[in-house]
C-alpha cells in the first residue's frame, strides 16, 4: 500500500497520542509498562491533556472488559481456544494488547491494522524489545516481519492495510486467520475522523455486513461548528491534519445514524462530558483528580464536550444483548 499525500501527517498523530499516553502512565493516571518502548521522545503533557487521555483510556478499557465479560460466558459451551476477537482499526502503537495479555492471556485473538509505514515501525519495536515479543509465545521473533510491516502470531496479528480500501483490509484479515463468525470487538480510536466521510462510511457498512456478532466502538471529535470546535479544527489543520470526516458526523445523532443506516442493529453515542460524569468509576476519578494541580475547569468541560464515544452492535445470536454503556 502506498500512502497518498497528507497521510504522513495522519500517521504522525499516532506518535502524538502515544507521547500523551506515556505522559499519563508516568504520572500514574493509568498503568502501562509497555508504552515506553513505543515513544522516542517523551514529553510531559499539561494536566488538561493528561486528564483527557485518562478518561479516554479508562472508558475504552471499561468497554473492552465488559465485552470480554459478556463473551466469556460462551467459553465453556463452545470449547474453543479463543471465543472472541479484537479488531483495532488504525491501532497505531496502541499497547492495549500487551497490557491485556500481561493481565490475563488469550481472552481474544487480536488483529491490528494501520498504514504500512506505521506497522513496519511497530513490528520493529516489538522485535527489538523482549518484554514485548516474549508475550507472543514461543519463537515469536520468527513471526515478526518488520520489512513487511507484519506480526503474525496466534495471539496477535499486526497487518499493513489502508482502511480506505475495504477489500484490501478484508483479504489481509482473512489471510491472517480472522474469523468473521466469532464475536468481535472493533475499535476505532481517533481514526475515522481522518478519513473522508464516504470512506469511513464505506468502512462502517463493510463491517456491518462482514461481522454478524460485533460491537464497534468509535472515539473521536465532534461539534466542529461552535467557537471552540473551530479552534480545535484550526489547531489540527495547522499541524497538517484536517479532520476530514467531521462535517459528516458533527454530533451524536449523526454518529448514531451512520451506524443505523449502514447495517448495524443498534447504536448509541455519548459525549465525553457525560461519560466522565456518569459512567467512569468514581474511585478511579477521585484518585486521578488528585495527581496534578488542576484549575482549567472551564476548558476541561469544553474539551470533553467535543469528544464522543459511539457504541454500535450487530448481534445475530443475541450474545451481545446486554452490551451497552454502563
Ligand atoms: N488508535 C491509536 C490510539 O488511539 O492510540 C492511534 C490513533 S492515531 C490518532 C490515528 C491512527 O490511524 C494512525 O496510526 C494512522 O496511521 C491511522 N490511520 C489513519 N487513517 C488510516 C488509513 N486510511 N489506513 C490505515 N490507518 C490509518
Amino acid at each position: 500500500t502506498l500512502s497518498r499525500g497528507g497521510d504522513v501527517s495522519v500517521q504522525g498523530t499516532n506518535d502524538d497520542a502515544q507521547i500523551s499516553k506515556l505522559s499519563c502512565a508516568k504520572l500514574g493516571y493509568f498503568k502501562d509498562e509497555f508504552i515506553k518502548y513505543f515513544v522516542r521522545r517523551s514529553s510531559r503533557r499539561s494536566p488538561l491533556i493528561n486528564r483527557g487521555y485518562f478518561a479516554r483510556v479508562l472508558a475504552l478499557r471499561g468497554l473492552l472488559e465488559q465485552f470480554f465479560d459478556v463473551v466469556s460466558r460462551l467459553d465453556a459451551s463452545e470449547g474453543r481456544q479463543h471465543v472472541a476477537q479484537v479488531l483495532s482499526l488504525g491501532a497505531g502503537f496502541d499497547t492495549t494488547f500487551f497490557n491485556i495479555e500481561a493481565e490475563d492471556r488469550s481472552r481474544a485473538r487480536w488483529f491490528e491494522v494501520d498504514f504500512k509505514e506505521v506497522t513496519q515501525r511497530k513490528a520493529a519495536i516489538i522485535a527489538a524489545n523482549a518484554p514485548l515479543h516474549e508475550q507472543l509465545g514461543p519463537n515469536a521473533k520468527e513471526k515478526i516481519h518488520p520489512g513487511e510491516g507484519k506480526v503474525q502470531t496466534e495471539a496477535l496479528s499486526v497487518l499493513p492495510a489502508d482502511l480506505r480500501d475495504v477489500d484490501g483490509v478484508e483479504s489481509a484479515l482473512l489471510a491472517s486467520g480472522f474469523d468473521p463468525q466469532l464475536p468481535t470487538y472493533v475499535l476505532a480510536e481517533c481514526v475515522l475522523v481522518y478519513m473522508e466521510a464516504e470512506e469511513s462510511t464505506a468502512l462502517v457498512r463493510w463491517l456491518g455486513k462482514f461481522l454478524s456478532t460485533a460491537a464497534c466502538i468509535v472515539y473521536e471529535q465532534i461539534k466542529p461548528g461552535d467557537a471552540f470546535g473551530r479552534q480545535m479544527l484550526t489547531n489540527l489543520e495547522c499541524r497538517g491534519c484536517p479532520l476530514r470526516g467531521l462535517q459528516a458526523t458533527p454530533d451524536l445523532a449523526a454518529h448514531q445514524l451512520r451506524f443505523l443506516k449502514n447495517g448495524w442493529q443498534r447504536a448509541d453515542a455519548k459525549d465525553m462530558s457525560t461519560i466522565y460524569r456518569a459512567y467512569l468509576d468514581p474511585t478511579e476519578k477521585h484518585r486521578a483528580e488528585r495527581l496534578e494541580i488542576f484549575d482549567e475547569f472551564e476548558e476541561w468541560h469544553m474539551i470533553q464536550d467535543h469528544y464522543c464515544l459511539v457504541l454500535a452492535v450487530n448481534d445475530a445470536s443475541g450474545v451481545l444483548h446486554d452490551f451497552k454503556f454502563k
